[in-house]
């Protein structure tokens, strides 16, 4: 059963998300604010977060960051107020899996909610390491590494890159990337898949001005050679 910690400071909101999610049958946990979220982050193993953007003590955006440079690797959604569409972009960056704009639809976020799961199992299963370019991954354990030191691969560029490896010598558009991984068409356009490639190949690449893993196919997409 997965164990999902919900981060937000509205009672009346964090008991909602409890109540639906628990109604299908997941473990629940909640945080009041940014370091108690942390707090339990750090010492309790989860499959999901929900983390609410604007908290006290520490900012849903801290979390994300301060997690992920503890290496925990715990997929998050974010959940953003309507018009920060500029959060959404940081926080993806900052190692968020996804977000959703309150006010959201419980079955907006029950889809979601099973999409991350869903992905990070199927991910799971997927245990021995690869080789990419100057980067071994890990799949299962998340770990990419250079040269057996621990390079920073957020979930999202590994879901990402798991898709090109599934798909390896063929051309991938970036739609198809878009509904793979990210799994939805909402305000995530073709330009973030652009941005994650780029980010990707500075860590796969000898050069990564001049790609020979991930090669860009004109008008059509990407192609991962291996
Ligand atoms: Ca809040």
């Amino acid at each position: 059963m997965a164990k999902i910690l919900i981060v937000e400071d509205e009672p009346a909101m964090q008991l909602g998300l409890k109540d639906n999610l628990e109604l299908e049958n997941y473990l629940v946990e909640t945080a009041n604010d940014g370091e108690e979220g942390l707090n339990k982050l750090k010492n309790t193993s989860y499959d999901l977060v929900l983390l609410d953007v604007m908290l006290p003590k520490i900012s849903g955006f801290d979390v994300c960051k301060m997690s992920r440079a503890a290496g925990i690797k715990t997929p998050i959604i974010l959940l953003t107020a309507r018009g920060e569409e500029i959060d959404k972009v940081i926080g993806l960056e900052l190692g968020a899996d996804d977000y959703i704009t309150k006010p959201f639809s419980i079955r907006e976020l029950l889809a979601r909610v099973k999409a991350i799961l869903r992905r990070s199992q199927s991910l799971s299963t997927n245990s021995e390491i690869t080789t990419i370019g100057r980067l071994k991954v890990d799949f299962n354990a998340f770990q990419a590494a250079h040269d057996s030191v621990e390079i920073k691969v957020s979930h999202k560029e590994l879901e990402v890159l798991h898709y090109l490896v599934k798909n390896k010598n063929q051309v991938v558009s970036r739609y198809d990337l878009l509904e793979n991984v990210w799994g939805y068409e909402e305000q995530i356009t073709t330009r973030t898949v652009d941005n994650f490639i780029v980010r990707l190949r500075q860590k796969i690449e000898t050069n990564p001005n001049q790609p020979k893993i991930i090669l860009t196919v004109h008008g059509s997409g990407y192609r991962l050679i291996l």
